[in-house]
């Protein structure tokens, strides 16, 4: 008889089009055995068109889901409220069922700057290169200058890295962030910041700044994860740097989520035997098509 799940099992998932590349179910299934609970994360494939409609679903049967891409933006106009940093960030990730209301939140943020804590890396009073202007750049330019970083922003198109500036400087008062031409960068970054899919399938042999930006830039924190080390990773480790992939990133972004939805801190040591499992299972797996988990 299997009884894995019950009249009882409280249900979770992650609302995308397409979802078939998303690990969040494989992450979040294994913390709810983990923690012995009776729910249980599915993967819910919902087209743009259906969006609306999916959100009576949602709220009457769901305690809370993950949105990632095409829905992180469009959502936020179907929530009964939104959490200020899902404001600033101008997309929701995660989505709280509580009495009948749904609360909006995004969690990458606490993933961003939790992967640096991890590290022991503070980027206050340090010059940082933030490559990227798309959604996860913005998470990560917010998360810096709330951390007294002092910003600079490179983008493949310069229009959406001024877009990215003026945001910032809305939200968070910033005067100086700077903006850079990706051909001009010159080494001398405390810190590089890869926000852009450059590294992972199909661009495992390009970088997203030149191999001389690499030169005296003591940390390198890639987003991408899959690869496990991109290009930037190992030329990085060449020039003496120190490096970081976005797993961790990924990994306390699910966890953030998590504890929204439970209401409760994970302990330390669930913690560490919850990082090792997944990191292990991501690694081992070699999936060509994880791209996010949104
Ligand atoms: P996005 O919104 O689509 O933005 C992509 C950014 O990359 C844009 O700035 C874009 O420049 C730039 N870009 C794309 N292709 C490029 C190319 N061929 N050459 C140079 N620049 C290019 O994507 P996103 O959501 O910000 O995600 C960016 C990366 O971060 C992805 O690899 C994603 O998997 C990763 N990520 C990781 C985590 C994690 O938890 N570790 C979380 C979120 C995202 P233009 O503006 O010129 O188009």
């Amino acid at each position: 008889m299997n009884n894995r799940i019950n009249g009882k099992t409280a249900l979770y998932g992650v609302i995308g089009y397409p979802i078939s590349h998303s690990m969040s179910p494989e992450i979040h299934n294994t913390i709810f055995d983990l923690r012995k609970e009776n729910r249980i994360y599915l993967p819910l494939s919902i087209p743009p068109e259906t969006l609306k409609d999916a959100m009576m679903m949602l709220g009457s049967s769901f305690k809370g889901f993950n949105v990632t891409i095409p829905h992180k933006e469009k959502i936020m106009e179907y929530l009964d409220e939104i959490d200020e940093k899902a404001r600033w960030y101008g997309a929701v990730n995660t989505v709280k069922v509580e009495d009948g209301k749904l609360i909006g939140y995004n969690t990458d943020g606490y993933g961003f700057t939790r992967s640096m804590v991890e590290e022991g890396v503070s980027l206050e009073g340090k010059r940082i290169l933030l490559v990227g202007s798309g959604g996860a750049a913005r998470i990560a330019g917010h998360e810096i200058l709330l951390q007294g970083g002092l910003l600079t922003i490179a983008n493949r198109s310069s229009d959406r890295s001024h877009r990215l500036k003026e945001v910032l400087e809305t939200n968070i008062g910033a005067k100086d962030i700077k903006t850079m031409d990706l051909n001009h960068i010159e080494s001398g970054f405390d810190c590089i910041i890869n926000a852009t899919p450059l590294g992972m399938a199909p661009w495992v042999e390009e970088m997203p700044v030149r191999e001389e930006v690499l030169k005296n830039s003591p940390w390198i924190f890639d987003m991408v994860y899959n690869p496990y080390e991109t290009k930037l990773m190992r030329l990085g480790k060449i020039y003496g740097c120190r490096v970081k992939n976005g797993f961790s990133m990924l990994f306390y972004q699910a966890v953030k989520a998590q504890e929204i939805w439970m209401g409760k801190m994970f302990l330390e040591d669930e913690l560490y035997k919850l990082h090792e499992e997944i990191e292990n299972y991501i690694v081992g797996s070699r999936r060509e098509d994880i791209e996010s988990i949104g």
